[in-house]
């Protein structure tokens, strides 16, 4: 049986340690290409790839029409630019399927913020209708600004279905 999840209206993701396993701005050296459609290659020959359940939790958010925002601190967000462009979900670039992508240091109340605004989902923010998928424990001060944190806790495997569906479930406690 499939269980049927709620879905809020827009979920932000954390792309580094959450979407793929690295850093962009420490661990690649451009150029990158692409070596096939769902894996690229870098200078030195590290290879990159997302998370194996990614691409199949992104298709399932365009499905249900919920908004799909990227939140990242990295220092060089034309390396993570470059990587969403080459990585394909469903023969399309993966870059395509966000609505807005934010960069920037400091904390991703700022980077939500704006996504809010220039999607003019400012009303839908304050109500709770947002999630940020992160693994890093200090973003979690997105609460404050009532975005539901959800932490990706292990690097060797990402964003997975379990944890993206254990935060499904809690939003729809937590947005009640
Ligand atoms: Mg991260």
């Amino acid at each position: 049986m499939t269980i049927k999840y709620a879905y809020p209206k827009a979920i932000v993701f954390d792309l580094d340690y959450t979407l793929w396993p690295c850093w962009c701005d420490t661990h690649i050296r451009p150029p990158l290409k692409a070596i096939s459609s769902s894996e690229i290659i870098d200078r030195s020959g590290m290879r990159l790839s997302f998370y194996p359940h990614v691409e199949s939790i992104i298709q399932e958010l365009v499905e249900n029409n919920v908004k799909i925002i990227g939140a990242s601190r990295t220092a060089t967000p034309e390396v993570a630019k470059k990587i969403l462009s080459l990585l394909k979900i469903n023969n399309r670039a993966a870059i395509t399927y966000f609505d807005t992508l934010q960069w920037g240091a400091g904390s991703k109340i700022k980077h939500i913020k704006l996504a809010a605004k220039q999607l003019g989902m400012t009303e839908e923010l304050k109500n709770g209708n947002f999630i940020l998928y992160d693994d890093e424990l200090r973003n979690r001060d997105v609460e404050s600004i009532n975005c539901l944190f959800v932490h990706v806790p292990d690097e060797s495997v990402g964003l997975t279905k379990q944890v993206f569906q254990d935060g499904l479930e809690r939003w729809s406690k937590f947005s009640q």
